[in-house]
Parts: C-alpha cells; sequence; structure tokens
C-alpha cells in the first residue's frame, strides 16, 4: 500500500481549470463551432510555414541562444522603432519567450514577492492572477463597469500603497475589445512617475486594432517605457498560436532580472521558428495588413448578426466580440454558454470568469477569427437564438 499523502497543501487551491480549455473541449465534445478560445481556424501564410521547413531542413535543430536568435531580436527592434519610433537593444532588451502566457508568468516570477500588490483589472485574462498568488503577491482587482471599461485613474491612486509592486494592462483588451486610449497612457504615466511601480503591459493584440485607431503601446511614453515589460505574441499576430512564440521588451535593468528567470524556465525557445520569424519580420506589410484584415471580419459578423436578439457594441481591437443575451434569457453566462454550446452547437466564452467574483453581467464573448463561411454559420445559428 502507497505511505504517499497526496493530501499536500495545493498552492493554488481555489484556481479551477481554464476556461478555454472547458469551452473547447465541450465545443469538440458536442461537435459545436467553436467561436470560444481565441485562434484563427485558417492558416498562417504559407510563405512563413515554408521558412520554418527551410530553417529545419538548414539545420536550425539544436538549443537556441538563451534569449533568442539575434537576427529576430534584432528584427524587433526594427519594428518597434518602425511603429513607435523607439530604441530598444536586441542585445539586452528583448527576450524571445514561448509565447505571452510564459512572458507573463516569467515576469512575474521575477518581479513579485511575498506580500507585494499587484493591480489589475478585471475583466482580467485569466493567467495573472494565479501566478501572482503562486509567488506570494496579492491582487488587487479592479472591477471596470461592463458599459465602458473605461478606467477611473483618480480612484487607481487610491489603491496604490507602498506595498504596490506592479500594475498590469491591457490593451487592445481581451475580452472587452476596447482599447486604452491616448489619454489614458498619459493618466497612467503621471500616476507611475516618481514611483517604483512596475508596469506589466500586454500587447498582445498591438496591430489588431480597428476604425483608424492607433495602438498606444507604453513604449511611447518615456515615464512608463522606463518601467515597463511590454509582452508580445507571434501566434496572435501571425495566425499561429500553436507554435506559442512571444517576446519580452524592457529596459536592460529590468531584462536582466527577467532573464535570470526565463534560463531555468525554459532556457530558450523553437529554433527553426525563430529563424523563419527573423526573416518574415523583414516585410511590414505581413503584420501592418492585420487590422484592417481582422476589422474586415468583424464588421462581417456584426452585420451578419444586426438582426438577432444580441446587444452590442463594436470590438474596437482584438478579434473578440462581446454580445450581450439580456434580452433572451435570465440565466447565468456560465449556464448559457453550456446550453449554447451543447444543443445550438456554438461556443462561446462566458466573461464572467474573468470579473471580480464571477460577476455576471449577461455577456458571452465569441472570436470572430474565422473563415467566412464559419462567421456566416456562426450567424445563423446566432440569429435563431
Ligand atoms: N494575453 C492575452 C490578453 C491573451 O489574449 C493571450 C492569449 N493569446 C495571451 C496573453 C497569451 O498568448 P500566447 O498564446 O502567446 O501565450
Ligand atoms: N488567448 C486566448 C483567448 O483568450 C486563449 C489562450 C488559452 O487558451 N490559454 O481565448
Amino acid at each position: 500500500m502507497s505511505t504517499y499523502n497526496s493530501h499536500f497543501q495545493s498552492k493554488l487551491p481555489n484556481v479551477p481549470t481554464s476556461i478555454f480549455a472547458i469551452m473547447s473541449g465541450l465545443a469538440t465534445e458536442h461537435n459545436a463551432l467553436n467561436l470560444s478560445q481565441g485562434f484563427p481556424n485558417f492558416e498562417s501564410d504559407k510563405k512563413l510555414i515554408e521558412l520554418v521547413n527551410k530553417a529545419m531542413l538548414s539545420g536550425n535543430n539544436q538549443y537556441a541562444p538563451m534569449p533568442g536568435i539575434f537576427d529576430l531580436r534584432k528584427a524587433i527592434a526594427e519594428k518597434m522603432e518602425l511603429l513607435y519610433d523607439v530604441c530598444y537593444n536586441p542585445d539586452s532588451e528583448i527576450t524571445v519567450t514561448a509565447g505571452a502566457t510564459q512572458a507573463i508568468f516569467t515576469v512575474i516570477a521575477a518581479t513579485v514577492s511575498k506580500d507585494d500588490e499587484v493591480i489589475i483589472f478585471k475583466p482580467a485574462y485569466d493567467c495573472y492572477e494565479p501566478t501572482i498568488e503562486l509567488f506570494g503577491g496579492k491582487t488587487i482587482s479592479v472591477q471596470l463597469n461592463p458599459e465602458d471599461f473605461k478606467i477611473d485613474w483618480e480612484a487607481i491612486k487610491c489603491l496604490i500603497t507602498d506595498k504596490t509592486k506592479m500594475i498590469i494592462i491591457n490593451t487592445p483588451h481581451n475580452p472587452s475589445g476596447r482599447i486604452l486610449s491616448k489619454k489614458d497612457m498619459l493618466k497612467l504615466e503621471d500616476l507611475l512617475r516618481n514611483t517604483n511601480i512596475m508596469l506589466l503591459s500586454d500587447e498582445v493584440y498591438e496591430h489588431i486594432i480597428f476604425d483608424g485607431e492607433k495602438h498606444q503601446s507604453a513604449a511611447l511614453f518615456p515615464a512608463l517605457a522606463e518601467r515597463t515589460f511590454i509582452i508580445a505574441s507571434f501566434g496572435k499576430t501571425f495566425h499561429n498560436t500553436g507554435w506559442k512564440m512571444g517576446y519580452c521588451i524592457a529596459p536592460k535593468e529590468l531584462m536582466a532580472e527577467f532573464r535570470k528567470v526565463h534560463q531555468f524556465n525554459v532556457f530558450s525557445v523553437n529554433h527553426p521558428t525563430q529563424v523563419a520569424l527573423a526573416e518574415y519580420l523583414k516585410t511590414p506589410s505581413n503584420y501592418l495588413v492585420l487590422g484592417s484584415f481582422y476589422q474586415q471580419k468583424r464588421d462581417l459578423f456584426l452585420n451578419l448578426i444586426k438582426d438577432s436578439r444580441f446587444e452590442f457594441l463594436p470590438s474596437k481591437g482584438t478579434y473578440f466580440q462581446l454580445l450581450n443575451f439580456k434580452n433572451i434569457t435570465k440565466e447565468s453566462d456560465y449556464a448559457f454558454a453550456i446550453r449554447l454550446t451543447k444543443e445550438q452547437k456554438i461556443a462561446g466564452i462566458p466573461i464572467s470568469v474573468f470579473n471580480n467574483e464571477n460577476y455576471d453581467t449577461k455577456v458571452l464573448r465569441f472570436c470572430f477569427a474565422k473563415t467566412e463561411e464559419t462567421l456566416e454559420r456562426a450567424a445563423e445559428i446566432l440569429n435563431k437564438i
């Protein structure tokens, strides 16, 4: 008989399985159209896939250098210069990661200690809070108003204490599809000036922004940039979320701390893909087209469901659209999402899971990174509900 006591104390006793795993699993089980987890159902550019093949056949199959291959870091630095007119040193200020999730984990692991406070805004992407908790930090969650998701920076000022270590922002924002304006960023800059508070700026949707708006990267604001870890994801940008490739950018003192953890967290990430991405990034149109590409999908989807019983404000960025179902049912968003998947064969994400105390605003999130045919089939279902 085993003497092993498996009833050890969990480090994350209240953390459930991620909603993305739950809803995608349910969609597969019930053969439902999966507009829940955020991933495209079309292939990335064949040229990019050929570049990865070529890189493999040319022998780039052993460990890459710990921070990433230099050519890719250089290409990322050039992209930052082109887009935001800012200079990051590829040697000391950029690290290639296994997607944004690993980059976020590594930032928090490298910076947050026991009892440090980290301010986040709800609804929030699901990986921030458990990671803060894992390292003994305390999450200060600010629930945003579900009408406009605006941040009241004056109210945030009141939450800052001598224990505040970091603020986490995400623009364009998952799941709301809202974006932070230049005014927001200037207020945040004022708030953090003359403090030691760090910023984690999750900018994985930086290129997916609509209606002529400009992405307000933390890199554009000097008093933010000096304290910011910027997080990016190639999966979101080049339609290959399964490759799990991304990067982190930060001033060199912060990046040195990041790399101390990164080297033991993964050491280095997929080598041939880095070689391919370095080449592919040399053509800026490969990422500059993304805004209009996804705006077209958003507009098609919203036009197709304009006469449905769902209410919505058009998404301003990301590839997610929120739909309010308060005119349809009084069910919880979670129960409704599960019933839609099982009975109507369409899966979305209940956004209460990203809110404080599962605050239910009767809203589901649908991913429109799908082919026209899939969006048409989705609309057909949604229009009948
Ligand atoms: N942050 C946000 C806001 C996201 O939506 C996602 C999901 N792509 C991530 C981080 C994680 O990205 P990755 O798949 O590159 O780990
Ligand atoms: N970022 C994706 C989303 O919001 C999911 C990523 C994941 O599955 N963890 O849907």
